[in-house]
Parts: structure tokens; sequence; C-alpha cells
């Protein structure tokens, strides 16, 4: 129950054990092609251009970024957390010149701040974390997206921690490029970005004046091998994550079986659920309103007397949850992952599991409590 790698449902590790053909073999076109047409259906963009590119999700944000940004693009960055910081580093190594709107940790810039932050002007693009990993805080990315085209700004949004399990409705709500990673709610093994990007994100590439500064990432080398596999022929520049691509396609079949909106839905209610039972235990959670609080992540801070020594006593129990990543709190509290394949028993034995370990280190807790407010909350949701 770590905010990823999540655990991986057997038919899509089957699938990365099936044998490695080549990535020009027809059987393997069919997948990579069929896994691209799939992408628009979760990402819920369907007019954009699908990337599967091999690399983790810090990639997928160099790709964003290196594809549409040129020196001195003026950028600004909605920041909540550690990946919002590292896509600000990425923007300035391409040479943008970037501004925050920040909150105060556990809480999100407003739409109001956003649009505030943009009417000094000029900026070309807005970058927003979906949900940021560090502390369980979901974005209004459907306000600020709405704000950021307002003023003209192209919009990207890392989804990582959110997509396929935190709501997204990527093109009605105007987000550009939705970048994600395989090893979080989309349910596939670490190793691969996934980006969709808008009619308007292609055409600012292809009017780039001068050439990406990132040869991997570059949209000039990958357009056209997306384009090649999607009409159902082989195409090279860089070898594929052959395997990967194959549970990717695999998992994202499932995920459309179960229906996105079916699938946002379980996320929220496993989610209140899980907070209900972390607030029956005495403990309070790091965003700030309830509002606020991630559908795909809870982080939660320690009961008084108790600190990182909770993380390793749960995990004695039988449940792995992460520790802090935050550097102004990554002593005071600790983050369950839950998404994708999670379902209400997982929520119940995860809090169990907490409930145990804070009793083996000598909290006085009410052996119980936290696990009877989750059922109760799963029985009126
Ligand atoms: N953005 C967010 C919100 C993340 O949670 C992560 C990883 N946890 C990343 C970006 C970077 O992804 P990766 O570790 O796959 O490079």
């Amino acid at each position: 129950m770590i905010p990823g790698p999540i655990e991986f449902s057997p038919d899509v590790m089957a699938a990365m054990a099936e044998p490695t053909t080549s990535h020009v073999a027809p059987d393997f076109v069919e997948i990579f092609g069929e896994s691209l047409e799939l992408m628009r259906e979760v990402f819920l963009a369907p007019s954009a251009q699908p990337f599967i590119l091999a690399g983790s999700g810090t990639l997928a944000m160099d790709a964003a970024v290196s594809n549409l940004v040129q020196a001195g693009d003026r950028a600004l960055t909605v920041n909540s957390g550690y990946f919002s910081d590292r896509m600000g580093d990425i923007l300035r190594r391409y040479g943008a010149e970037v501004e925050n709107v920040s909150a105060p940790v556990g809480d999100a810039p407003t739409p109001e701040a956003v649009s505030d932050a943009l009417g000094a002007g000029a900026f070309k693009l807005v970058t927003i974390t979906h949900v940021d990993t560090s502390t369980g805080v979901v974005a209004d990315a459907e306000g600020i997206a709405r704000v950021a085209k307002d003023a003209g700004c192209l919009v990207i949004l890392d989804g990582v921690c959110g997509t396929a399990g935190a709501e997204c409705f990527t093109e009605d709500w105007g987000v550009d490029v939705h970048l994600t990673a395989s090893q979080k709610a989309i349910g596939v093994p670490p190793g691969l970005a996934l980006l969709t990007v808008s009619p308007e994100a292609m055409a600012v590439f292809h009017a780039r004046t001068e050439p990406v500064g990132s040869y991997y990432a570059d949209f000039e080398q990958w357009l056209p091998i997306m384009e090649a596999y999607e009409s159902r022929g082989p195409a090279y520049f860089g070898t594929p994550a052959v395997n990967l691509v194959a549970a990717l396609n695999v998992s994202l079949k499932n995920i459309l079986a179960e229906g996105m909106e079916a699938r946002f839905a379980r996320h929220r209610r496993l989610a209140a659920a899980f907070r209900a039972g972390i607030r029956a235990l005495g403990m309070k959670i790091v965003p700030v309103q309830e509002s606020l609080a991630a559908s795909t992540l809870t982080a939660a801070y320690y009961p008084r007397g108790i600190g990182p020594e909770l993380v390793p006593a749960v995990a004695a129990e039988g449940v792995f949850t992460a520790g802090g990543l935050h550097p102004e709190i990554k002593q005071e509290y600790f983050r369950i992952g839950h998404m994708g394949d999670v379902n209400a028993s997982d929520i119940l034995a995860t809090l169990g599991a907490i409930e145990r370990g804070l009793c083996v280190r000598g909290h006085d807790v009410d052996a119980g409590a936290g696990v009877r407010a989750a059922e109760e909350a799963l029985c009126r949701m």
C-alpha cells in the first residue's frame, strides 16, 4: 500500500512473463497500436496524440517540457510540493523563466491565485501536479486549467500519482499535456512514460524555431513511430519496452472494462473510508481540507509520541506503507497508497495493521476503532 509502484494484477504480470518478441513483430505492432488507441480512452483525451516511451515518469515530464519550451519562455508552476519543484527544475533546464504559485504544506493554490499570478501576462504555459505524492493533496486541475486556458496558456498536468485513479477529464478540462508513468494507478510495473498531447500543443511543438534540447525525448523522432504503430506498421527509433507495452495493453483493457467514471468513484469511496479510519484513530491528514484530500493516496501525521518507527511496525504486521517525503514535515507523517486494483478489504486490512503497529509501539489505541469507522463509511457509501 505504498504510493507506487503499486501491486499489479496477475494478468498484467502474466503479460510481463510472455516471451519477448521483436518490436516489429506483427503481434507486437498490433499490441502497441491498440495501446495508443486505448490511451486516448483512459486519459479521456479523444483528440490527443498519445506517446508511449520507455522511461519513468520523470522522462514524461522531461518530454513534455523539452518539446514545448524554448529558451526565454515564461512558465507558471502551480506548486504543491516535491514534484512541482522538480517540474520547475526541468523547465529551467530547458531555458524557461519560471514563476511559482505556492501554498503552505497541505494546501493547494486556488484557481483565483493562479489567475492573479497569470494576470501579469505573457506566460506560455502552466504546469500542475494533479496529486502531489508528497502531501496527498489533489489540485483543482479543472479550475486551474480553465483560468490558464482563459489566459491563453498551454496546460501541462503531471498525473503520475493520479491518472486512472483520480478524476481527470483531460480534454474537457483543457489539459494540453497529460503525462504519467506506468507504475501507479495505470497498473503496470515501472518503466513506461505515457503522455497525451492536444492538437494545440502539437501545433506549438511543430512551430518551434529551435531543435528540441533532448535527443531521446524529441517528438520529431517519436511522432512518426507512434503514427506508424497506430496505423499498424512497424517503425523504429529506440527499441520499445516490449513486455511493458504488452502489460500496458492488458491493464488499459482492465481499466476500461471497469469504466472510467466507476473507477474514479471506487477510488473516491475507498479513500473516504480510509480517511474515516485514520481520523477515528486520532490521526490528522496532511491536506488542510477534506476537499483537498486525494483519492489515490493518504498522507497522515503520526499520532503524538510516535514517529517514523511506525512504518516498520506496520510492515511487521503485514502491510507496507511509505514514510514522509516533503522536506518540511518528513519526520512527522507517513503515506499510504490506495490506487489501482485496491478494494475494501485492502483498506480494512491496512487500518488493522496500522492499529496493531500503534499497539506494538506502545500507543494507547482503541483497537478496532479505525477499522470500524472505515467499515461504517463503506456501508453508508
Ligand atoms: N510526479 C509525481 C507526482 C510523482 O509522484 C512521481 C514519482 N513518484 C514523479 C513525478 C516522477 O516519476 P518517476 O519516479 O517515475 O520518475
